[in-house]
């Protein structure tokens, strides 16, 4: 069992694992101020998981009838329980709109996002593959069934106790990433939008979502303009220095960027599997040939990122072949 850390004055961390995950754990965080608590994101929807969570509601001794559950995104390491959460324990439960809206859709296995996201994989150029939906990991762990919630939008406020948190538009990772602030006590509850050593996802949703890594790109900016002195995110280690670390993230970015430009400059034209190919990856397998199936959604949709990034400066553009697959080059 892991053990719980008090951070600083009514603020708390449990570090829970995501066993085979390369994200490896998630830090929970509870906010508990005069008989009110606050408690952001769920872990995945697993019975160890479960566990975790109830013996970490017992240890707090937290009424709840007085706690908010806060999700941060719409991944299932972040919402997998929240089902759990409001038809077991009646925890209220506080999310943006735009990523509660887009996983209502995902609980149906059988509903258009699901079928939306086989589509961009075949756009994507990855028939070869040979990919089904249950390889996806946001597919396996999701909650299954939607849930009740209160809708919080950027700069909305939410109100636990002595904190008072101003919610943040966080999209880029997800398409409405919501981070919460405390101005006064400086503390930033970030999500997945800052995280130490390991680079945020950033993905291809959907042409109607965008340009997700411009989006991205400029919300990691604007934390420079908030006076944070504890910056909580969800994974790893906490970061002392933040602009340190936006300015780390954004030349990670602008690499690769200038890789898939590259890519694109030496052929005539390529789909967005060519460009994942010729991307240089951090995980075990250097080769996206050897690539596990569940990994291959995800190096596609950063490539595609990149892909949407440079059509939106104008740069790139595609044309669809016979078959549907994009076929990118630079102008
Ligand atoms: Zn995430």
């Amino acid at each position: 069992m892991s053990k719980i850390k008090k951070l600083q004055d009514g603020v708390y961390c449990k570090i829970i694992p995501l066993k085979g995950n390369p994200l490896k754990s998630i830090n929970i965080y509870m906010v508990k101020s005069r008989g009110e608590t606050l408690i952001i994101d769920t872990g995945f929807n697993t019975c160890e998981i479960r566990k975790e969570m109830m013996d970490y509601i017992d240890d707090m001794d937290i009424d709840l009838s007085k706690t908010k559950l806060f999700l941060t995104h719409l991944h299932s390491d972040h919402t997998g329980l929240a089902t759990w959460f409001n038809e077991e324990l009646g925890a209220d439960i506080y999310m943006g709109e735009v990523d509660y809206k887009m996983m209502s859709e995902m609980a149906d296995a059988n509903s258009i996002r699901w079928k939306d996201v086989m589509s961009t994989a075949h756009m994507e150029g990855l028939d070869k593959d040979g990919l089904s939906i249950y390889d996806h990991p946001g597919f396996k762990y999701r909650p299954k069934k939607s849930f009740p919630y209160n809708p919080i939008n950027p700069s909305d406020s939410l109100k636990i106790g002595d904190f008072n948190f101003v919610a943040q538009d966080f999209s880029g990772h997800t398409p409405g990433m919501i981070g919460l602030y405390e101005k006064d006590k400086k503390i930033l509850f970030c999500g997945d939008h800052l995280l130490k050593k390991i680079t945020p996802n950033i993905t291809f949703w959907s042409f109607e979502v965008g340009d997700s890594l411009g989006t991205y790109l400029q919300n990691i900016e604007k934390v420079k303009s908030l006076d944070v002195e504890h910056l909580y995110s969800s994974h790893r280690e906490l970061i002392d220095d933040i602009s340190g670390r936006i300015e780390e993230l954004k030349l990670h970015h602008k690499n690769r960027i200038a890789e898939a430009r590259r890519t694109l400059q030496n052929n005539e034209e390529c789909t967005v599997r060519d460009i994942a190919e010729n991307m240089s990856w951090d995980i075990s397998s250097k080769d996206f040939n050897k690539f596990p199936k569940s990994q291959k959604f995800f190096a596609a949709g950063e490539a595609h990122a990149h892909l949407e990034y440079l059509r939106a400066k104008g740069e790139a553009d595609f044309r669809k072949d016979e078959d549907g697959v994009l076929k990118y080059f630079l102008k």
